[in-house]
């Protein structure tokens, strides 16, 4: 019997074709994430930059790995070489820098721009105001590195459905206003990333295309 196996098929038999599962495998090890990877399975997400190099280095050439944890400027230039999506480009500064790097590293780079809509305050992200004036900005400066991809977001950490369903249709909203005023002429524009292990389901309901799945197909985290 292999249960993260199982997991990972159960899971993935819910999500509807047109949907991408992110695998989140942030402290579970390299073997974990091969017998995933062996059902099939290749985009993983990670959340902090050391651990990500060490398991790209590890595991198969194949994976696209997705970083989806808060990024700091000075890390950025590790994981550009081989980076397939950052989710969790919440600041300005932070969007500069992967620009620099990407640059240098000749990549242009896929992003999401984080939404901040959940109530406690520890969460990153713009507000939607915030990434509304903020996109229309940068799309009229020159950052040929970065291709904005569309945006990522979470919910409260509740119980009370109706939170988070209210907090998914503003980042559904907001996506459309953004496409609707910046990115008609743009198929790149595409990607909604909200849901995670325990509202996913609400999640794709209410219009994600990208779901970021950890402790429902690894087990807890194990947190040292
Ligand atoms: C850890 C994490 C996830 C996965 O959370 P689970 O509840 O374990 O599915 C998704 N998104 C982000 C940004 C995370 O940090």
């Amino acid at each position: 019997m292999n249960s993260i196996k199982e997991n990972y098929l159960r899971i993935k038999e819910t999500i509807p074709s047109d949907v991408k599962l992110v695998a989140v495998s942030k402290f579970n090890p390299a073997d974990s994430i091969r017998q995933v990877y062996d059902c099939g399975q290749r985009i993983f997400g990670e959340s902090k930059v050391q651990e990500l190099t060490e398991k790209y280095n590890l595991l198969p050439q194949d994976i696209e790995w997705h970083f989806i944890g808060h990024l700091q400027t000075n890390k950025v230039k590790y994981i550009t070489p081989f980076i397939s999506l950052i989710h969790s480009v919440d600041s300005a500064k932070l969007f500069n820098e992967i620009n620099k790097a990407a640059e240098k590293d000749n990549r242009v780079i896929d992003v999401l721009i984080q939404i901040h809509v959940a109530q406690e305050n520890t969460k990153y992200g713009f507000s939607p105001e915030e990434a509304l004036s903020f996109i229309k900005r940068v799309l009229n400066e020159d950052y040929s590195f970065i291709k904005i991809r569309g945006i990522m977001g979470m919910a409260t950490f509740t119980y009370d459905e109706d939170i988070v369903r209210s907090e998914f249709r503003i980042l559904k909203s907001l996506f459309d206003e953004m496409k609707n005023s910046y990115f008609t002429e743009n198929k790149d524009f595409d990607t909604l990333s909200f849901g995670m292990s325990d509202d996913y389901k609400i999640a794709i309901e209410e219009g994600s295309n990208m779901v970021r799945i950890g402790s429902s197909i690894f087990g807890e985290r194990m947190y040292i």
